[in-house]
This record gives structure tokens, sequence and C-alpha cells, in this order.
């Protein structure tokens, strides 16, 4: 498997990549896999879907401090790239290539480009990490110029993140097709993230996986015609009741908009929340309907 440090470096192997276009090919030449890296299966299932919708794969590991509060773990956030390539090498697909760049490298000065996103970056974990959706638009848009991508693939499990990026790409007519994949989870319910290396093993074995339970109770109260007011606080006190911290927030909203709903909805609509245990700040959504 091939690594490359530099913009310049993955710059020449793909190019020639993209000009040896087999004219009957329909499927998108090159497919990106941006990461921070603790790669897990979750991250390796993108791996897997990326190679069968494009003939070659980037997967990007890059720590973006720019996503990250001066408070927050961009120093502690878990980082080992020679487990990380041999995770990736283990998946024995051919075309497959890690771009891992240093910080220089992708922010050779302080960047002063930034880019407003408006509404749906000011809700829910826009809210409570200030910042950090302007960090990972500028990161992700970079990272969509260094690699040019025909397809790029998200996880469900960052929902606001996906239907940003969804947004931005849009917005900005950026040439790259946007793949949402769904949540890869423990046996337990509880979805897979670097962060949860953070957990004593009761937390993560216990406590954490009432979050996904929690989310799925009141899915199906919701869609039983419950009050959703009503379901909403009583999840967030299921959630503190359970060891976790008050919850950032426990919301009902539009699955494109994000915006919330005070009714059952006919459309796509998503239970998203996020809360802290113990060391971790813990993220889960899944569809309502
Ligand atoms: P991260 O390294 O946490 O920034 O995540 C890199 C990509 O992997 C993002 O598109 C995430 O949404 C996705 N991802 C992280 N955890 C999961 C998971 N449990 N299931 C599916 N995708 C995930």
């Amino acid at each position: 498997m091939q690594s490359f440090k530099t913009i310049a470096d993955l710059r020449a192997h793909l190019t020639p990549l993209r000009q040896r276009k087999i004219a009957s090919r329909i499927a998108p030449q090159i497919a990106l896999v941006p990461t921070m890296g603790a790669l897990h299966a979750g991250h390796l299932e993108l791996v897997r879907r990326a190679r069968k919708a494009a003939d070659h794969v980037v997967v990007s590991i890059f720590v973006n401090p720019a996503q990250f509060a001066p408070h927050e773990d961009f120093q502690s956030y878990p980082r080992d790239v020679v487990r990380d390539a041999q995770a990736v090498a283990d998946l024995k697909l051919d075309n497959v290539a890690l771009f891992t760049p240093d910080v220089a490298e992708i922010y050779p000065a302080a960047p002063r480009t930034q880019i407003e996103l408006g509404d749906i970056a000011t809700r829910w974990d826009g809210a409570a990490r200030p910042g950090h959706f302007a960090g990972v638009a500028l990161v992700v848009t970079k990272l969509f110029n260094i690699a040019q991508p025909g397809i790029a693939l998200f996880g469900e499990k960052d929902f606001q993140q996906l239907q940003i990026i969804r947004q931005i790409t849009r917005d900005l007519s950026i040439p790259v097709e946007i793949t949402g994949v769904p949540t890869a989870r423990e046996a337990s319910g509880l979805a897979l993230s670097s962060r949860n290396a953070y957990l004593s093993d009761e937390e993560r074995n216990i406590i954490a996986p009432k979050l996904h339970q929690t989310l799925q109770n009141a899915a199906e109260q919701i869609r039983a015609g419950k009050d959703i007011e009503q379901t909403l606080q009583k999840a967030k006190q299921d959630l503190t009741a359970a060891g976790f911290n008050a919850p950032d927030y426990f919301a009902y909203v539009d699955s494109e908009t994000l915006t919330p709903l005070s009714r059952l909805s006919p459309l796509a609509s998503r239970l998203l929340t996020a809360a802290r245990l113990g060391k971790a700040r813990l993220i889960d959504n899944i569809a309502v309907t």
C-alpha cells in the first residue's frame, strides 16, 4: 500500500490515474475517505465501500487542529499511524493509498479563509462546540481540492457533519458525490468511535450503550405518536440517571435541515444526541421516519 505525506506526492500519484480513465466505466475513478485515524471497524467499512464505488481510494489520516477548540482534546486525541496503516493493509484491497500529511503541510500558514455555513452549523454540536464545523468545512474542502475525488464517503455517526458536507458541495458546486454510510456499532449498540478509548471498561460496557438504547426507546415513542417534548425530556433524564452528564442536546429534527420538529414528521426525521460520560463526549443519532 502506498502512503503519501505531501500534497505534491499525492497529486503526482493521482493525476495519471485520473487520466487513465477507461471510457466504459461509469464508476468514479477516485474515492476519498477522510479520517482522523485511530481507525476502527466503522472507518474500515467506509474504505471497503469506497473501493466498491471507485477504482482507487485515498484514505486521509489527519487530526485537524482547526476543528478543535483550545480546551478540547487535540493534543490527547489517539494517534497511531503505523497501526492504522496495518489495519488498512489487512483489508487486502488493491489501489488504496494513505495520505498522512503533517499539520504544516495542510496549514503552511494560519488559514484566514472561512466557509460561512449558516444555520445548520449553529445548532446541536455547532452550539456545543463553537467553530468546530467551520474547521471541518475548511479541512474537508481542502481535501476535496487536494485529492479531487469523484466520490467521498462519510459516516452517519456524525450526522450533522454529513449534512453540512452535503450542503457545502451543493452550495459551492464541488463536483464530489457524497455518500453517507450507516453507523457501525458494537454488539451492545454503542457506536464505534475513536473516543471510546477514553472510557473505562464499566463506562464502555454498561453505561455508554444506554445512549443508543435511549435513542431507540425515544424513536419508538415518537413513532407511536407520544408528545415530542415530553419524550425528549424523559430521554435526557434517563441518560443522566444512567450516569451521563446532562446531555448537550437530545433533539428530534428534520434529517436534511436539522431544524427541530415538534410533531411526528412524514418526511425523513432523526433523533440526535450528545452527552459526556467520564472523559469522553459521545454523540449518536438514529432515523425515526
Ligand atoms: P473520524 O476519524 O472520527 O473523524 O471519522 C472519520 C469518518 O469515519 C467520518 O466520516 C465518520 O463519520 C466516520 N465514522 C466514525 N465512526 C463511525 C462509525 N461508528 N460508523 C460509521 N462511520 C463512522
